[in-house]
């Protein structure tokens, strides 16, 4: 979007906290000069948490042993994608991902993408990454929604890395039952062969599949086995939160 048109929005429209949803001030007077209003409120910024520190080396969670290489989950259980990262801690953003996915607050993917990009933009950029795939909704549950999250996000990390975003690469063709009311076996069967690889020929070797949360990793795991089958050397993924291992 052209810069001045988008500051005009931000007159009719004022930007939302992504953290309180309070109004954003479009404009600040700082040492007397006018300056551009920011994407969140200064203390608000304050309450989020950031994955720093030692990390897995494959899903990217936090680890609460700084010596420990993998966590929990990734020591006893193998993924099908490369390596993950993740921006946020869960907690301290849930209210925030909660409006994002069910309250219409799409705008929140501003503030985002530019804190994808300061925390993770120089490692992401180094990756050779190709495509930027989020994880795709049902249709006909998108269509209810008007939005699917996962792509909003991507949008906008898109637009900060420079990296296209391919939207209709993958397909959800079943609607799964909601994750949070199954344990681990639960989740695996009921994501079976529920997405597809709309293309035969698949030309990128290195792709960024992207979430809003990451829990098991089993959704990422099952777009990541079809783009293996499909040729695919190299599949990272990035949600925006995860959680902690305690
Ligand atoms: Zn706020
Ligand atoms: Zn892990």
């Amino acid at each position: 979007m052209h810069q001045s048109f988008s500051r005009a929005l931000d007159f009719l429209y004022p930007r939302r906290c992504p953290v309180c949803d309070g109004v954003v001030p479009a404009f600040e007077i700082r040492d007397g000069h006018i300056t551009r209003g920011g994407l969140i409120h200064k203390s608000c910024h304050r309450i989020i948490k950031y994955v720093r520190g030692a990390t897995c080396v494959k899903c990217g969670k936090p680890l609460s042993d700084p010596t420990a290489e993998y966590c929990d989950d990734c020591s006893v259980k193998a993924h099908n994608f490369d390596r993950g990262y993740s921006v946020f801690v869960y907690r301290s953003v849930s209210g925030s991902i909660y409006k994002f996915k069910y309250m219409g607050r799409q705008e929140y993917a501003a503030f985002y993408g530019l804190a994808t990009k300061k925390l993770l933009g120089r490692k992401l950029k180094a990756l050779g990454i190709e495509a930027i795939v989020p994880v795709p909704m049902y249709h006909a549950k998108e269509r209810k929604r008007g939005y699917n999250q996962a792509a909003v996000y991507a949008r906008a990390v898109s637009a900060e890395l420079g990296i296209p975003v391919c939207e209709e690469l993958v397909t959800r063709v079943r609607n799964t039952a909601p994750m949070k009311e199954l344990d681990a076996r639960g989740r695996r069967n009921n994501l079976k062969k529920a997405f597809i690889i709309a293309k035969n020929d698949v030309k990128f070797k290195c792709v960024l599949i992207i979430d809003d949360i990451y829990t098991t990793g089993s959704t990422i795991d099952e777009i990541a086995h079809e783009f293996r089958m499909a040729g695919v050397e190299k599949i990272y993924c990035l949600t925006l939160a995860i959680g902690q291992t305690t």
